[in-house]
């Protein structure tokens, strides 16, 4: 392709108000321009980039035996009623109404949709397993859209839905879809990690998530070294480090005064007690009920842990009126012991025990300045077996549940996400089919998830330098760039040319930059466009047979003879592809 031929306004300046580089470099780089808040045009380069990771999906899935569907993006109310998702979805999901006044949504997924696809024809064992996927649009309106094409309100998804007949097929389907995202993330030169997560607003028992490394990542995830344990910090099982605990200094229990006092840390400064013989309190409501969390004071508390315990649909803090009916303080002294009427309380795993029983505590008392010290906790206050759960999030310092090393906690993109449904949907939807047997069984379901669009700002964000985006060969715009030190000069232009066409008969994905301008303003073009390789022919190099040679990710260039350019950037583009493979994290 020629320069000149291209519609890639690239920008000099970098734009206002952007949070992350790769959201700036897509700007710069002319690939994206937002429409409005969460919604993009994909120009062209864009859009290169963007098919050149769907084109590494589809293979991918096609290879594990996934078919190749396209489901609407449009879905009538009645699918998503069936599963209770059109009240559950909240204002995430957009819904609408046609002329005949019936009710519609933008698809922010396709679980309903590819269920009642599957319903409508397969009926028999015989007919399974099935695996679909789409690579598609979806629609989420985004309480906060950001980071260009990361978290978006319109963006494209490859999602696959897979039905077996049962767990053990259904296992064997989701070790499928984790090897070929595996592979995937890999091709796309992805430095990423496979982590345990929440099943959230999908449900299911087992699910994992993709994650790129980068310090801009909107999640946290734990990892421990030593074995290999990562999870989702929203889901991490972690143990409290043993000699962080304190001794234990109350004898008795007493109520003491702290006037001014509302922080645990103000709380400790005062009466002089170590931050883990504190407990806190918060009051949350849910669809059941208000219910209370006890966990140690220093730490804080991960609201989908505690709603995934609680096993509620809804979760949010009290308000300061639903506060005033259980507590006459409003904060800073509410505790376990006292509430005007009972609530039930779920506590808090530390280490292998409960916050431990019959240890005692410091903890709010339920009247304005005043704390109880020397609480101990399932005496005191009720703490039953199975209302305590982890509930804490993961900190730095928490030792591996697995193997008890200690955990380090990093930031990750999710570019992925794996599930496995069990028949939560089939059973809904009466998505059933006969076994050999003659017994009529709800079919078990995965869905698998990848953000396209995230996937591909995602390994923007994981390689840039300060002139632009550091690509791999795989996803850039384009492999190779060829630059003349001046267009005009015939001589150049010709031999130019040659080398186009030489590297297209070999396949490469080629540049040839025909445009008038000087080659400092060419060369700062194709660095911030992340093309792989970039060649410069030039009179200087062409007296000696030579030409300029240089990859995107090494510092120095160097003078090649046109003959052996095709086999060197072979080997250099081999060469990132394997170090990628073996990176280690
Ligand atoms: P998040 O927690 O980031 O909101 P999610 O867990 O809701 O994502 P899934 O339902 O698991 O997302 O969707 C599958 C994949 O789709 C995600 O792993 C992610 O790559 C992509 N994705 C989800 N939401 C967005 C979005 N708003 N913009 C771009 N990609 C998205
Ligand atoms: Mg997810």
């Amino acid at each position: 392709m020629k320069y000149s031929n291209i519609h890639c306004p690239t920008l000099k300046e970098d734009p206002a108000s952007v949070e992350v580089a790769s959201h700036r470099l897509l700007l710069r780089a002319g690939m994206i321009r937002q429409v409005a808040s969460g919604i993009y045009d994909l120009l062209p380069l864009g859009l290169k980039v963007i098919r050149k990771v769907e084109a590494i999906v589809r293979e991918e899935m096609n290879r594990a035996g996934a078919q190749e569907v396209l489901m609407p993006l449009v879905h009538p109310a009645e699918l998503w009623q069936e599963t209770g998702r059109w009240e559950s979805n909240g204002k995430e999901l957009l819904r609408f109404r046609d002329r005949h006044d019936r009710d519609f949504c933008l698809a922010p997924t396709h679980e309903e949709v590819v269920t009642d696809l599957i319903r409508k024809d397969v009926r028999s064992y015989k007919q399974l397993p099935i695996n679909l996927y789409q690579i598609q649009t979806k629609f989420r309106d985004e309480v906060r859209p950001r980071f260009g094409l990361m978290r978006g309100r319109e963006f494209t998804m490859k999602d696959a839905y897979s039905f077996d007949c049962d767990e053990e097929s259904q296992m064997k389907a989701y070790e499928a879809m984790k090897a070929a995202y595996e592979r995937i993330f890999s091709r796309c030169g992805l430095g990423f990690r496979r982590v345990h997560a929440d099943s959230g607003n999908i449900g299911g028992s087992r699910s994992e998530e993709f994650m790129v490394l980068a310090k801009t990542g909107e999640d946290e995830i734990v990892h421990c070294k030593s074995c290999g344990y990562s999870a989702n910090t929203e889901k991490a099982r972690t143990l409290l480090n043993p000699s962080t605990l304190a001794k234990e200094s109350f004898e008795s229990l007493e109520l003491v005064d702290t006037p001014d006092q509302k922080t645990i840390d103000e709380v400790v400064k005062k009466l002089q007690v170590h931050p883990t013989e504190t407990l806190k309190v918060l009051l949350y409501q849910t669809e059941k009920g208000p219910v209370a969390a006890v966990l140690p004071g220093h730490r804080d508390l991960s609201e989908i842990a505690f709603q995934r315990a609680l096993q509620a649909q809804n979760l949010r803090p009290l308000s300061p009126e639903e506060l005033a009916q259980y507590s006459q303080v409003q904060f800073g002294s509410i505790g376990p012991m006292g509430l005007k009427e009972a609530i039930p309380v779920l506590a808090d795993i530390l280490f292998d025990s409960t916050i431990v029983e019959g240890r005692r505590y410091c903890v709010g008392a339920n009247q304005n300045g005043k704390h109880y010290v020397g609480v101990q906790a399932g005496i005191d206050f009720a703490m039953q077996a199975h209302q305590v759960h982890q509930i804490h999030k993961a900190e730095v310092g928490d030792l591996c549940c697995d193997c008890n090393a200690p955990l380090q906690i990093e930031r990750g993109i999710e570019v992925g996400h794996i599930f496995a449904l069990g028949t939560k949907y089939s059973e809904a939807m009466n998505c059933n089919f006969m076994d050999e047997d003659g017994k009529e069984k709800p079919m078990v379901m995965g869905c698998y998830g990848i953000g396209i669009g995230r996937t591909a700002q995602a390994a923007i964000e994981q390689g840039l330098d300060e002139q632009g985006m550091v690509l791999p060969p795989a996803i850039a715009p384009f492999e190779v760039v060829i630059d003349v030190v001046k267009w005009k000069d015939e001589v150049l232009q010709s031999k130019a040319l040659e080398l186009y066409e030489t590297l297209r008969e070999h396949g490469y994905d080629v540049l040839l930059d025909d445009r008038d301008q000087s080659l400092g303003a060419k060369l700062k073009d194709a660095d911030l466009l992340g093309i792989s390789c970039r060649l410069v022919v030039g009179h200087k190099g062409l007296e000696n047979n030579q030409i300029e040679a240089k990859l995107r990710w090494e510092k120095e260039a160097q003078w090649l003879a046109p003959d052996k350019i095709v086999d060197w950037i072979k080997s250099g583009f081999e060469k990132k592809q394997q170090a990628f493979l073996t990176a280690d994290l």
